[in-house]
């Protein structure tokens, strides 16, 4: 039936919306992966590709960055081309970079109103040193003299950098820097080798190693043996980040510091990606430095002890202290130096989940409605169908004139009532009715009468049936009834009541009284028909020869045609 296609059942439903789910999830998550916009922001190192790096590396590398929806650029520092050094907070402050990694030095900048703040302490403790060698015959900052040559990051010969270590250790040595046989520090090994200088700054996690690679001693004197024990690599970033784009600032931090949680405890894997993936200062940053480097750069973060980029605020005070004390910076309010990452909300875990559920959620509760509306609107219609096929098969069984059924209908309950009859060896009669000269009523009072003698007749003749006798219009002015379970000789005591009713029925049309009479044919199923055809031609041929027997009578078949 054609109904059935419009069907849409509850579990269909149910089917569709999942479905519309899914692809709405799918979707959702696509956009998720794929068409995400990451927002690209450039780390400036302020050294060479190395481990000192390593947790960018790793933050990069295991899509911590990404995830965080950032597209993460790290540059190196160190000197450029031209030889001049690369100043992380020039970079940032011009924004060619949005992070950079420097030491405590950034107090010094920061004091003098340069707009930037720190985001993360990754180095507990500094791995500045001053580096010279065990041939030179000095252990400490008071031994310098005035004619010994250094090289070291001080006012007097600054590249943009001021190393504030060196400044506060000599400081606390009374050791006046413009005193020193100082020249602009090339941070090169080979210039502490061959006695260009004889006192270098270095990073402890890497100097020595160079030296002893090149069979000397190195002797490091530490800022920590004159007290000063500051904070080493930090990351900063500019005030405008920090007011503009706070949830850059804190993906950044935090992705920055999975990544160092990650290098720190996977330093195998992110030395051969840094060797693999990044050009080092020069060939001596081999994977024998990396991983000697990795394990200095460990006991600096402490990891173990201090949650990674942990900043406490005591500590800086501290450091700007001796700062100050120092004369290094005029005394200030560093609280604004000072980026106090937003707490995590208890709920920012759910957060991501509620979103990923409640859009799909939402999107299929818009289909399930329209889904619901959809199948609300097709129940209609197939409602509205089934009334239109009941009317449809009304109107194809119904004789619409006087509302009998009509020869379809007929004939299928006619096949319908011969086989059962047949089955159960019930007797089965069938009556067929004729009207007597009936082109002579249309005629004389018109078709509209003749249409009023049909219904009238119809109306006379089915008030005398019983409810399991069925009448019908066969043709033009042409009736049948089955009269199931029948007798012939019940069905002759009827077509007799029919044939008077019929005879004294008066029909007003127009103010004149109609009256008809009609022919009948009454015949019974026997045992020697074989189909409905049989049955009827009999009746149909009775129903003649009542004709031939001058009208208004009735024609009975009892093994022969018999006049009633
Ligand atoms: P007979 O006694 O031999 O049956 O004579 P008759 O005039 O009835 O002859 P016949 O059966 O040949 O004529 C039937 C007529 O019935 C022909 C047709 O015009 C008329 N007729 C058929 N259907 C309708 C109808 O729906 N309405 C009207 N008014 N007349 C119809
Ligand atoms: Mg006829
Ligand atoms: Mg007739």
């Amino acid at each position: 039936m054609a109904t059935k296609d419009y069907k849409v059942s509850f579990w269909n439903s149910v089917a569709l919306m999942a479905l519309g789910g899914i692809f709405v999830f799918e979707a959702a998550k696509a956009s998720d992966n794929n068409d995400k916009y990451l927002t690209p922001v450039t780390l400036q190192l302020q050294w060479y590709h190395q481990f000192q790096f390593a947790g960018y590396y790793a933050a990069l590398h295991k899509g911590f960055y990404e995830a965080a929806g950032l597209d993460v650029t790290i540059k190196d520092g160190g000197y450029d081309a031209k030889g001049n050094a690369i100043i992380p907070e020039a970079e940032v402050v011009f924004n060619r970079a949005q992070f950079g990694i420097t030491r405590t030095d950034l107090l010094i900048n920061h004091s003098q109103g340069l707009p930037v703040a720190v985001i993360a302490n990754v180095m507990q403790h500094s791995p500045y040193v001053f580096m010279t060698l065990k041939d030179y015959g000095f252990s400490s900052l008071e031994e310098i003299g005035l004619n010994r040559p250094v090289t070291l990051n001080l006012p007097s010969v600054s590249d943009g950098r001021n190393d504030a270590e060196a400044m506060a250790a000599l400081k606390v040595a009374h050791v006046e820097p413009a005193w020193l046989n100082n020249r602009f520090p090339t941070w090169k090994i080979e210039d502490l080798l061959n006695g260009t200088t004889e006192l270098m700054p270095a990073y402890v996690t890497d100097g020595p190693f160079f030296v002893e690679k090149e069979g000397r001693t190195p002797l490091i004197i530490s800022p920590e043996d004159y007290g000063i024990d500051f904070y080493g690599d930090l990351i900063f970033t500019s005030v405008k980040m920090i007011e503009q784009q706070p949830d850059i600032v804190k993906s950044f931090r935090d992705a920055s510091l999975q990544g160092w949680k990650y290098a720190l405890e996977h330093p195998a894997e992110i030395v051969s990606l840094i060797h693999k993936e990044y050009r080092t200062r020069n060939e001596h940053y081999d994977l024998e430095f990396l991983i000697y480097e990795s394990a200095e750069i460990k006991k600096l973060i402490n990891p173990d002890v201090i949650e990674v980029g942990y900043m406490n605020p005591l500590r800086w005070e501290k450091i700007a202290k001796t700062y100050q004390s120092l004369g290094l910076i005029r005394e200030y309010d560093i609280e604004s130096l000072l980026y106090i990452p937003p707490a995590n909300h208890p709920l920012s875990g759910y957060i991501k989940w509620v979103k990923l559920l409640v859009l799909p959620l939402i999107i299929s509760l818009i289909i399930s409605a329209y889904l619901y509306s959809l199948t609300r609107r097709l129940r209609k219609e197939i409602a509205r169908r089934r009334e239109a096929e009941a009317t449809l098969k009304i109107q194809a069984e119904r004789d619409a004139l006087t509302g009998l059924d009509n020869r379809y209908a007929f004939q299928r309950n006619f096949s319908h009532e011969f086989e059962r009859a047949r089955r159960y060896k019930q007797p089965f009669s069938l009556v067929m009715i004729d009207i007597d000269f009936f082109k002579e009523i249309n005629d004389k009072f018109g078709h509209l009468a003749g249409d009023e003698v049909l219904k009238s007749l119809a109306n006379v003749t089915s008030g005398l049936l019983r409810g399991s006798d069925q009448m019908a219009r066969y043709g033009g002015e042409e009736f049948v009834i089955l009269l199931p379970n029948t007798l012939e000789s019940e069905a002759m005591a009827l077509a007799e009541r029919i044939l008077r009713a019929n005879q004294s029925n008066c029909v007003l049309v127009d103010g004149h009284s109609l009256q008809y009479t009609i022919s009948l044919g009454v015949t019974e199923l026997s045992d020697e028909d074989q189909s409905i055809n049989d049955l009827f031609k009999r009746s149909d041929q009775l129903l003649y020869e009542a004709k031939d027997a001058g009208r208004n009578c009735i024609r009975r078949y009892v093994g022969k045609f018999v006049l009633q």
